[in-house]
């Protein structure tokens, strides 16, 4: 099929990518004409474990090119996919002018029947306003389809789970575009859930609520645990093998971030509000998050006493392990309240410390992990970066003027930590 992908960020891209992986021809458009420039020179613009190789092949395959035009895009494909950004506003409602400004473009440069997809994260009844702006800005001329097509990947698994998705959600409001849609993700091989527009667009946002649900519950634990001399790990492993329940999402931490949850969950909110009903369970997700955070810069604040001046380690800046994304990263948060309270900060990412860098210009970034602590008063971890594992943790010790650890991922083993003379405090431990 020949697609076209519109907004070529952690969606557009790995989609486009994988779309021509299994042999689709894919022209990725953004309008950021330095991205595709970069883009179109073999650079890449993000990191995601895998795709520069598949990206690199697929282009010297001929199967998949990269462009600033919304017209070359929309005259050249069969099916549009829209990946453009759909972030809050100060309310929490999602602000849609991305996907708005696209509707129009596409609508103005359609001279053929085509499927407009939206695979962008948006409220309930987006579909029903694009295909209206889709009708009004065409003038009628041409007959198109909406569909909408959540996406469900992980940054930092995004090419493993778009190639192997535990299933493909399609909203449609009539038959014609289903054949094409089901030609798009047949080579994927994986089931295929044909619904309206409506239960499609609302799956999205109730997937990602209830995940972040689920990570509230288990922090929730870990305060109870704390105070109870239990282990919150050994609590997830008890519950979580109970198949109904089921161990992922349940490991305790100083919180969620990044660019959807903290996002999809104010928007689910406001959109049930819309609708007249009052979400209240998901608002103390939400409270629960921040309560979080607090607790875990509280918990640093009351064992160094004073934070002003104190020299402190943080090893990860990314909302999460294997990406380079810093968007609502809990890291970076954690910085910035360090630093008000006049810590000074060394910091370390595998990965993100060129997209930290604005957030965070006054503090000292690390090349080298074993190097972060040195001289340190207390060293942080603040991402799951399965390399900190293997952090030299009697170089680090030596190298500091108390060896007190902060884990904020529950990393390391309590008891361990205790015989290698550090002291150690995490999650629910
Ligand atoms: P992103 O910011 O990484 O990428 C969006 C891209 O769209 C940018 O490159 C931007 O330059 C481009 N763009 C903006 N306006 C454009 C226009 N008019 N024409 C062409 N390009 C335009 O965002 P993302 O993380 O890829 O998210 C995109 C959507 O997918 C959001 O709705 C998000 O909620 C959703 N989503 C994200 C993830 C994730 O893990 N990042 C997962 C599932 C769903």
């Amino acid at each position: 099929m020949k697609i076209t992908i519109i907004g070529t960020g952690y969606v557009g891209l790995v989609t486009g990518t994988c779309f021509a992986q299994v042999g689709h021809r894919v022209i990725c458009v953004d309008n950021d004409p330095a991205k595709v420039k970069l883009l179109q020179g073999g650079g890449m613009p993000i990191y995601e474990p895998g795709l520069e190789e598949l990206v690199n092949s697929n282009v010297a395959a001929g199967r998949l090119r990269f462009s600033d035009s919304t017209r070359e895009g929309v005259e050249q494909s069969d099916v549009i996919f829209i990946a453009v950004p759909t972030p809050p506003q100060a309310d929490g409602s999602v602000d849609l002018s991305f996907i708005e400004g696209v509707a129009r473009e596409i609508a103005s440069n359609m001279t053929a029947y085509r499927i407009v997809v939206d695979k962008s994260t948006v409220p309930v009844k987006t579909g029903e306003k694009v295909t209206e702006t889709i009708k009004r800005y065409s003038k009628g001329r041409v007959e198109f389809d909406v569909v909408s097509n959540p996406e469900f990947l992980r940054e930092g698994f995004a090419v493993d789970d778009l190639m192997h998705p535990d299933r493909v959600v399609v909203g449609v409001s009539s038959e014609r575009p289903v054949q094409a849609m089901r030609e798009v993700y047949e080579p994927f091989k994986a089931p295929i859930i044909v619904t309206d527009i409506s239960s499609a667009e609302l799956i999205k946002h109730a997937a990602n609520s209830f995940l972040a649900l689920k990570i509230s519950y288990i922090n929730a634990i870990s305060v109870v645990c704390e105070a109870a001399g239990a282990n919150v790990q050994e609590v997830a492993n008890g519950i979580g093998m109970d198949k109904r329940i089921g161990r992922q999402f349940l490991d305790a931490s100083l919180g969620f971030g990044g660019s959807c949850f903290p996002k999809d969950l104010s928007a689910f909110i406001k959109i049930a509000e819309q609708l007249g009903y009052d979400f209240g369970l998901l608002k103390e997700v939400q409270r629960i998050n921040s309560d979080q955070m607090a607790r875990f810069v509280k918990k640093i604040a009351s064992t160094l006493w004073v934070l002003k001046d104190k020299r402190i380690g943080v090893l990860g800046l990314a909302f999460k392990q294997n990406t380079d994304d810093v968007r609502m990263s809990p890291a970076i948060d954690l910085c910035q309240r360090l630093l008000k309270e006049g810590a000074v900060l060394r910091v370390h990412d595998p990965q993100a410390m060129e997209k930290a860098r604005p957030l965070l210009p006054t503090v000292t970034y690390v090349g080298e992990m074993n190097e972060v602590a040195e001289g340190c008063d207390a060293l942080i971890v603040a991402t799951e970066w399965p390399e900190f594992k293997k952090l030299d943790l009697d170089r680090a010790r030596r190298n500091m003027s108390h060896p007190i650890m902060f884990d904020g991922r529950n990393l390391f083993d309590p008891k361990e930590m205790e015989r290698l003379g550090w002291i150690y405090k995490s999650i629910g431990r």
